[in-house]
């Protein structure tokens, strides 16, 4: 841990800064192992390390910050910050994509004279996005625990019940299996309502003979598992969904293959673009190939259109092609992998192939009797 700090060191000299304020919560769980919600980090140059929180966490910081850190308790965690920066010159690099405008006006009305501040976002992101051995242990149990979560759920039917029914179940076995919880908000979504890249699970019977698309993660130990699969809800689905189906997974493999050391994120996506709309569904894909996964579902480095990072070993990605057709269809084919020095390690455990998830046999009910229903 207090190895992450010296590697944000080394990027603050790089950037000409003295020292690099840190106000993201979980940017600061990475530079400092503490996990509670109020917290300040101060990193720079010559070994300054500083934390400011408040009383509530005056035991758990001491508990989980490495001695290097100068630790400090306030009420206002701001002040207490800038009260013990230098007189300057000193550059301060801010989080300007994490501040507020109202707290960086604060803050400069806090800073001496002589404290410049300077935009400095994307730094612990930056670092953040080559995962070290212990991360990638928790990732791959995350997404262990999810596929274990999603196999339960499917073993008790997915035609029958709502969508919102099958998503609070998927919800609820996580956090059995030991999920801190989950790492969004399931998207189960049938039919037509599968077209919905980011659907909100209905309190809508799932039809039998139609796709159905689920997209879930876990959060375990901190970090983040993030797949989806599309089922078919009964074996007679038709010629088409099926063709669609074939076509996003043709996509996904392609993509997939290409995941290693050296190409640039939208190098990747281009691999899996360019056979959906070879296939002729070029304004059915809208959305990025895949991004990374660690502390957030949702971090860098991007595979998109403009994603302009290369692939590096540590790196661990989503590739989730998918194809929306309004008021048809949705498919979408999502894997969890890690870029390896030689290749690639695909962390999803669940087949690809088309398969015909079992139909719910009781009552098909709604979230409200759901408690009778998992009993
Ligand atoms: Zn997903
Ligand atoms: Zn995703």
């Amino acid at each position: 841990m207090a190895e992450r700090a010296d590697r944000l060191e080394a990027a603050v000299h790089a950037a000409q800064l003295d020292a690099v304020l840190i106000t993201d919560a979980t940017n600061v769980r990475y530079v400092t192992g503490f996990t509670g919600s109020s917290g300040l980090a101060l990193v720079g140059d010559g070994g300054l390390r500083r934390f400011v929180t408040d009383f509530r966490y005056l035991t758990q910081s001491a508990e989980q910050l490495d001695p290097v850190w100068e630790r400090q308790i306030d009420q206002d965690l701001l002040e207490k910050l800038a009260a013990g920066l230098p007189e300057g010159p000193f550059r301060l690099g801010f989080d300007d994509a994490a501040m507020s405008v109202k707290e960086h006006a604060r803050l400069a009305g806090l800073v001496a004279g002589e404290v410049d501040l300077v935009a400095a976002g994307g730094m612990v992101e930056t670092l953040r996005m080559v995962k070290d051995p212990a991360e990638l242990e928790r990732i791959r149990a995350a997404q262990r625990l999810a596929d274990e979560a999603l196999e339960d759920v499917l073993s008790r039917g997915l035609a029958g019940r709502t969508e919102r029914a099958v998503a609070l179940d998927l919800e609820l076995t996580m956090r059995r299996l030991g999920a801190d919880g989950t790492a969004f908000a399931p998207i189960v979504a049938a039919g037509p309502h599968g077209a919905l890249p980011h659907a909100v699970p209905r309190d809508v019977v799932i039809p039998g003979g139609t796709l159905c698309v689920i997209d879930w993660g876990a959060q375990l130990n901190g970090y983040a598992s993030d797949c989806t699969r599309t089922f078919a809800t009964s074996a007679d689905v038709t010629p088409h969904d099926r063709d669609v189906y074939a076509i996003v997974l043709r996509a996904q493999r392609a993509a997939l293959a290409a995941v290693a050391p050296g190409p640039l994120g939208r190098e990747v996506d281009a691999v899996a673009r360019q056979i959906i709309e070879a296939a002729g569904h070029a304004e059915h894909f809208g959305h990025g190939l895949g991004h990374g996964v660690g502390l957030d579902v949702h971090e860098g480095p991007w595979l998109r259109r403009q994603g302009e990072v290369a692939l590096a070993a540590g790196h661990v990605v989503t590739i989730e092609p998918g194809v929306y057709v309004p008021s048809e269809v949705g498919v979408r084919i999502e894997d969890l992998v890690v870029v390896t020095e030689d290749g690639h390690e695909v962390l999803t455990g669940l087949s690809k192939e088309l398969l015909t998830a079992p139909r719910f046999e009781g009552q098909p009910s709604t979230t409200a009797s759901m408690s009778t229903e998992l009993d």
